[in-house]
């Protein structure tokens, strides 16, 4: 199996993977940063992780899926790929994890609603000036659209939330935050220096 027949697969069976454009940011920033060590919430099926260990062959990977079925297949592609000894994947819901390592990146692309529980809890296993990047910020265009445009009340609510990380994200004065309108939009907080 290849990246693209991996990245097929998602597609054919819906599972969400990230887009192109994001996928390629994504790897670049771990080169123009040297990257190691990263921490991933949201397997899916393994594409990112993937990608992000087949950059170079010292990078490790923790990553944490919740869905069994998604967790099982993850496991398989991984040994596809043969990078079981560079990527660590564990079956829980993140915000169940306890995680003694640190990490250059955290990269957090799993329950949209949850962002910023999950960046309370990540942010202990980061590296002095490490990254937290967080994908989904446009939530496929609708974070611009007016909410009472919006039908569906679900989807509102996942839309107010994600603003508010936003916010929450631009209130931290210990980060360096923007956000990038690539794939469905990136959120990149750096950790200043002291
Ligand atoms: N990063 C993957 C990629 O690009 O190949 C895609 C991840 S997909 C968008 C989001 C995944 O996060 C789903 O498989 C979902 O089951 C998982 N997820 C959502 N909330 C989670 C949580 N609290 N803990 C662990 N996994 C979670």
């Amino acid at each position: 199996m290849n990246i693209k027949e991996l990245k097929e697969y998602a597609i054919d069976n819906n599972v969400p993977i990230m887009q192109d454009d994001g996928i390629k940011f994504l790897i670049n920033f771990i080169k123009k940063n040297n990257i190691t060590s990263i921490l991933e919430i949201g397997t899916a099926i393994g594409y990112s992780a993937i990608v992000m260990a087949s950059i170079n062959e010292d990078i490790r990977i923790t990553t944490v899926e919740r869905n069994q079925e998604r967790y099982l297949e993850a496991v398989k592609n991984i040994k596809k790929f043969n990078l079981e000894d560079r990527i660590d994947i564990i079956f829980k819901d993140a915000l169940d994890v306890n995680i003694d390592d640190k990490f250059d990146l955290i990269f957090i692309d799993a329950a949209k609603g949850q962002n910023i529980n999950f960046f309370e809890k990540l942010e202990r296993p980061l590296n002095p000036y490490g990254h937290i990047i967080t994908d989904n910020m446009n939530f496929h265009g609708l974070t611009d659209v007016n909410p009472s445009e919006i039908e569906s009340r679900n989807v509102r609510q996942l839309v107010r939330k994600i603003n508010e990380y936003k916010e929450y994200l631009f209130s931290k004065k210990d980060y360096e935050v923007e956000i990038l309108n690539i794939g469905d939009g990136l959120a990149i907080a750096s950790k200043k220096e002291d």
